[in-house]
């Protein structure tokens, strides 16, 4: 089995060296990952520069890009040969709920199911991210690794995986739940007097709902969440089409041709 992994948190992050160990063991082991932190840039794609690799160590690739030009970087340029498995983490941080979509740990993977190539993403829920600290996720990881191997993955479908802080009391299907922002931008004085503000500094706290993956990591379980593309609201489709949208800003004739 050849396995490519990244995240989003650098090549030096203590989560990735320690999921590499725990899944070398089920073939060969690939890491193409940003060469520092890119937390929080979602799915963004480098377009309009080059990108470098460097290989630190064999089968060990840092990139000045995102984790997302990493997967792509990864599958069509290092590699040279589809792997069977992507795996994006572990994390330091969970990514549950509302946060998803800021997540470059989630956008990795996101972007090997785009490939074809069966993915999912590992976070830690935890304030301690010492290597001691990711054991269990690593663990959890591996499991899931072997899981997903066996059952393959639906198709337009990955997982994004949280797993608690300390040993997890089991694992549980859920969906994605739903982040209460407060605070969300703190406004402060810099040494000069000028005001500056800083986003994501606030208390986060989420909507106790059952069934989701906050709910699952806040009683101690590792949750799983099958996640697809499509964000297409399928039921505000049906009570859209009742707005009978009007086409008449095609009745004033055609617009000027550009020059
Ligand atoms: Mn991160």
């Amino acid at each position: 089995m050849l396995i490519l992994l990244t995240n989003d948190d650098g090549i030096h992050s203590a989560g990735l060296r320690i999921l590499a160990e725990q899944v070398s063991t089920l073939g060969r082991v690939v890491v193409v990952a940003p060469d520092r932190e890119r937390s929080a840039v979602g799915h963004a794609l480098t377009l309009h520069a080059p990108l470098r690799a460097h290989e630190h160590q064999p089968d060990w690739w840092a990139v000045d890009g995102t984790p997302t030009d990493c997967v792509s970087l990864g599958i069509h340029g290092l590699l040279k040969a589809t792997p069977d498995m992507v795996i994006s983490g572990i994390n330091r941080g969970a990514n549950m709920g509302d946060d998803l979509t800021y997540s470059g740990t989630v956008a990795a993977a996101m972007e090997a199911t785009l490939m074809g190539v069966p993915a999912f993403a590992m976070s830690l829920d935890s304030s301690d991210f010492t290597a001691e600290a990711f054991q269990w996720a690593a663990r959890v990881a591996r499991t899931m690794a072997v899981t997903v191997c066996e059952h393959g993955l639906p198709a337009d479908t990955f997982l994004n995986v949280n797993v608690p802080a300390g040993r997890p009391n089991g694992i549980r299907l859920t969906r994605q739940g739903k982040r209460i922002y407060e605070g969300a931008v703190v406004q402060k004085s810099d040494p000069r007097g000028n005001d500056y503000y800083w986003i994501g500094a606030g208390e986060l706290s989420f909507q106790d709902l059952d069934g989701t993956d906050f709910n699952a990591v806040e009683a101690g379980d590792v949750s799983v969440t099958p996640l697809h593309l499509d964000l297409t609201n399928y039921a505000a489709l049906e009570r859209l089409r009742q707005w009978q949208m009007s086409a008449d800003f095609l009745a004033d004739g055609d617009v000027e041709a550009d020059e």
